[in-house]
């Protein structure tokens, strides 16, 4: 606490990886000599700007942005950028870290990096994201490359802003390369890179439940957010047969007794990825209930899937939820739970599956895009989806062994944290005090 003051976030995250993996380094000599936990908690690198660009009226505004490239031992760094008013160097570095041990986890030679910046994308005409896009890249381009750091989309940078920012790097360096990900279909994008967050997620939750000889059929789920991670998860759910009940943004949540599918969801994915507009005009078009300023964990269902944003469940929200039967809780979002949330669902026996292992389908289907542009080939959508949920399995799988390993029970979140753990430590041991 006193080396990153006024950090609380990352100070979370950080509690949460040392509590699992401290069994494991209290046994291992060759962690203590290296001082793993110490060098793996200080990012490599921190790079901060300045971002200056003109809005419509033609005033010149002023912006601040991070690149925290956190641990490149086993990859070059790979972490998405995130435009959000609240962005600070705290959630960018709490989203680092976690992203570490998440690239670990997909065993895809990927280091964990994140970055962003506190422009507010709300409200901004497309050419004032252009243009804040373009000005990102002319200072960020020089911190990046295929083999050196390779961003991504998150809360506030889909397709659009992905466009924006790897056509700048394309003009100011003269080459193309795979230097970002998420990029369009028609410039070296991947095949099912937008749903593969949401489908990840679901799939995961699928391997707890087939692991335990049960099914997602005819089961309900609450789902949180309506962006990307939202948005596919809700159709992944209805595609194996469960009802996604709610959907939300920052201005509340809406919630369809009937489910989430067809046309409804059509609309959705337009409503949000097309016309920018808010989540009340579902609940308008299809006489549902829409709840203001609420988030929807006291609504009952089988499954919750957080896909928003840090810290929306908090111990209360925890509570109706295991009031409430929750069987289980996926992490679409990263640390949606708050670490006392966390305790109460455990406690209350609801099965958790955290957000390193179930979100990591997005970076792992990057991953897979750095793969097809390096070979200059493009994998179809079976394909992709194919790969996608062997390495959700294989995570799942991961999880299952190392906490049985070293806590000798089934703990997700504990075999998540270990497993990243191993990999990224044994590169640093191997490289000496570096
Ligand atoms: P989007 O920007 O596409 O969507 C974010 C959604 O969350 C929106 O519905 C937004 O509502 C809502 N939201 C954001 N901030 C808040 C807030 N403070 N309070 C309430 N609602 C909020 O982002 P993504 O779907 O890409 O990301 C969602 C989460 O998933 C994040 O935690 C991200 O880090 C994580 N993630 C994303 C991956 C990806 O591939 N995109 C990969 C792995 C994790 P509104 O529009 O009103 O702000």
């Amino acid at each position: 606490v006193r080396r990153n003051p006024a950090e609380p976030n990352f100070h979370q995250a950080v509690h949460e990886v040392v509590e699992s993996v401290m069994p494991l380094i209290a046994s291992t000599q060759r962690y203590r000599d290296a001082s793993v936990l110490e060098r793996m908690t200080e990012p490599d690198r921190i790079i901060t700007f300045r971002v200056t660009w003109m809005d419509d009226a033609g005033n010149v505004r002023a912006n601040r942005a991070w690149r925290v490239q956190f641990n490149n031992s086993i990859g070059p760094y790979k972490g998405g950028l995130r435009f959000h008013k609240d962005v600070d160097l705290d959630t960018l570095k709490f989203l680092g870290f976690e992203q570490t041990f998440k690239n670990s986890l997909t065993g895809l030679p990927m280091g964990g990096a994140k970055g962003g910046s506190n422009f507010n994308p709300k409200g901004k005409s497309d050419a004032e994201v252009m243009r804040f896009c373009h000005a990102m890249m002319t200072e960020l381009q020089r911190h990046i490359g295929e083999d050196t750091d390779v961003p991504a989309g998150d809360i506030g940078v889909g397709g659009r802003e992905l466009g924006y920012l790897f056509g700048q790097y394309k003009r100011l360096n003269n080459r193309f390369a795979g230097v970002m990900t998420g990029k369009g279909l028609s410039f070296g994008g991947s095949a099912g890179r937008k749903e593969a967050t949401g489908h990840g997620a679901v799939y995961f939750l699928r391997e707890i439940l087939q692991h335990r000889g049960e099914s997602l059929e005819n089961k309900t789920a609450l789902v949180s957010g309506s962006g990307n991670v939202a948005l596919y998860a809700i159709e992944k759910l209805d595609e194996l047969g469960c009802k996604a009940l709610t959907a939300s943004d920052s201005s509340g949540f809406i919630y369809d007794r009937d489910g989430i599918s067809g046309e409804k969801l059509e609309f959705l994915k337009d409503l949000k990825e097309v016309r920018r507009g808010r989540i009340h005009e579902y609940a308008d078009a299809f006489g549902c209930e829409f709840h203001a300023k609420k988030r929807p964990w006291a609504v009952k269902a089988d499954f919750a899937l957080p896909c928003a944003t840090q810290n929306e469940i908090n111990e209360s929200d925890a509570q109706h939820l295991v009031k409430n039967g929750i069987h289980a809780l996926v992490e679409g979002a990263n640390m949606p739970t708050t670490a006392e949330g966390v305790l109460t669902l455990q406690n209350g026996g609801v099965i958790f599956g955290p957000a390193k292992a179930a979100n990591a389908g997005g970076v792992a289907v990057s991953g897979l895009e750095q793969s097809q542009n390096a070979l200059r080939i493009a994998w179809s959508r079976e394909e992709v989806d194919t790969r996608l949920k062997t390495i959700m399995a294989d995570i799942h799988h991961k999880c299952l062994t190392h906490s049985q390993e070293v806590h000798g029970d089934i703990d997700y979140v504990k075999g998540a944290n270990l497993a990243g753990f191993v990999k990224v430590a044994d590169a640093m041991v191997a490289y000496g005090a570096i």
